[in-house]
């Protein structure tokens, strides 16, 4: 039986909720989004999760669908490698792919409020200060607390875009046969941030993303539009070096004096002002199924939250928006086939990048800054060099190839990790890496 619903209700006017609204509007749907907060556009609401973020190429495909792109250009910062710091302020620079590919430093804010001035654009209604608290799944109802009280809507399809814990993945729960599971890392974050010089120049290379790798934990920092670096301190909340024993400005310079002694100068006197006022966040990855009951489905990180260390949270749910939207063309806006198709097709994706964040923070704080993983990516660029089709470093299948499936990119990264995990144990590899036998590595991936 064909369904096509007239009316759509999405919680959440957050990134995935707002480009969603977007795509669904211009199929001519009747869209109305709910969101708890206030308008971002017109009242300054503070806080949030991270100032910036790095948009890659499978956030750009949508945005393009979604007829933003124009806008975005001129907000984005290209950041084509990563510089890392070592303790003595040694740097070394890797590409992230070849020399014409990077990541874009966006603002979270200014790109949401591009998507919301869009969506309205579109005919999107967006009714702030809107906070869902239950959804009657087999009603299609919505329960809404807002200023002058509640209210009730009913909706055809609702949609929870509201986040990592989603009130809407909430009321799914509690019915028969729902998957779901949270887990923690021991790690918090904190945001910090560099001003510009004196000159008004930025004080580090603006074309990196900077990471400070300290085994345990890091320092990360990517620029801002206003030549600022919003910093990321990802520590862990307990243990000798971590949140619980730092107590005092004393204890911060020593952190610092310690372990980032190039940053301690350039983040000046803030520093202690931000530390107290910026909140300890934690970091959570959050797996469920199904993602649909009845005529309500999740998407983006109600459906799966994933830790920040692939720069892949937000672009994976902008990338659910756009494999939910061709779905919809490829069945012809049944949404009876395409909700399932949708959740079937997937999840397997959202929970191939969800493993490797994980995997890639201990890349990130542990391996950046070793002679060994220097090595390893200078044999992975060669084979990319020499064999572009058939060897493609994992970063790269992740970040720059939105045609490939993260579940594919996984499983192809788990091939050639074990070929390059063999290589490594070669004796003398440090000093004769360029004599090996590339095409007989590659050969190995058959
Ligand atoms: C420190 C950090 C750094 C990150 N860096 C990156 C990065 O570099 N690249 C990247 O791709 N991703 C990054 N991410 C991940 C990214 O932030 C998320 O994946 C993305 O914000 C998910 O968007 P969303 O719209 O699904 O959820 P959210 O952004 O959480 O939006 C949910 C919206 O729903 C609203 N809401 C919540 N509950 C309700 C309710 N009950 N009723 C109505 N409205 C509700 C909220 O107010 C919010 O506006 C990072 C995350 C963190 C924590």
């Amino acid at each position: 039986m064909i369904y096509k619903p007239k009316t759509i209700a999405i919680l959440g006017a957050g990134l995935v909720g707002s480009l969603l609204s977007i795509l669904l509007a211009r199929r001519g749907y009747k869209v109305a989004v709910y969101e708890r907060g206030a308008d971002m556009r017109t009242e300054n609401i503070g806080g949030g999760k991270s100032i910036n973020l790095a948009l890659s190429n499978r956030g750009w495909l949508p945005l393009t669908r979604a007829g933003v792109i124009d806008t975005l250009e001129d907000m984005i910062i290209p950041m084509k490698g990563r510089m890392m710091h070592d303790v003595s302020g040694e740097l070394t620079f890797h590409h992230y792919g070849k020399e014409e590919q990077a990541i874009n430093a966006i603002s979270r804010g200014g790109l949401n409020s591009v998507l919301m001035d869009k969506a309205e654009e579109e005919g999107v209604e967006i009714h702030f200060r809107h906070q869902c608290f239950d959804i009657d799944l087999f009603q299609n109802k919505v329960r809404l607390k807002h200023e002058k009280g509640v209210k009730s809507i009913d909706a055809d399809i609702i949609i929870g875009a509201d986040g990592a814990f989603s009130t809407v993945r909430a009321a799914i729960q509690k019915t028969d046969r729902f998957n779901y599971s949270q887990y923690y890392i021991p790690h918090g974050y904190k945001e910090l941030r560099i001003p510009p010089d004196v000159s008004g120049d930025f004080l580090l290379d603006k074309n990196a993303l900077h990471i400070w790798p300290r085994r345990s934990f890091m320092l990360i920092a990517l620029p801002n539009k206003d030549v600022s670096f919003t910093v990321t301190l990802f520590l862990p909340f307990h243990g000798e070096v971590s949140f619980e024993n730092i107590r005092s400005d004393n204890d911060i310079s020593n952190l610092f004096d310690e372990y980032f002694p190039d940053v301690l100068t350039l983040l000046g006197k803030s520093l202690y002002d931000d530390w107290v006022t910026n909140p300890t966040s934690s970091l959570v990855t959050v797996k469920c199924y199904p993602w649909v009951r009845n005529k309500t489905m999740l998407i983006g990180d109600a459906a799966h939250a994933i830790v920040p260390f692939y720069g892949q949270g937000m672009n994976c749910g902008f990338e659910d928006c756009r494999v939910f939207n061709d779905i919809l063309d490829e069945c012809d806006d049944n949404w009876n086939i395409a909700l399932e198709k949708y959740q079937t097709q997937r999840k397997p994706d959202a929970d191939a990048i969800a493993d490797l964040a994980l995997q890639n923070f201990v890349e990130m704080r542990d391996l950046v800054g070793d002679e060994a993983f220097l090595v390893r990516k200078q044999i992975e660029d060669r084979l990319y060099d020499l064999y572009p089709d058939k060897w493609i470093p994992q970063y790269s299948m992740v970040t720059f190839n939105e045609q490939m499936r993260y579940s594919e990119a996984f499983e192809k990264g788990k091939k050639q990790k074990a070929i390059m995990d063999k290589i490594m144990e070669r004796k003398d590899i440090f000093r004769n890496w360029e004599l090996l036998d590339f095409e007989d590595i590659v050969n190995q991936l058959r």
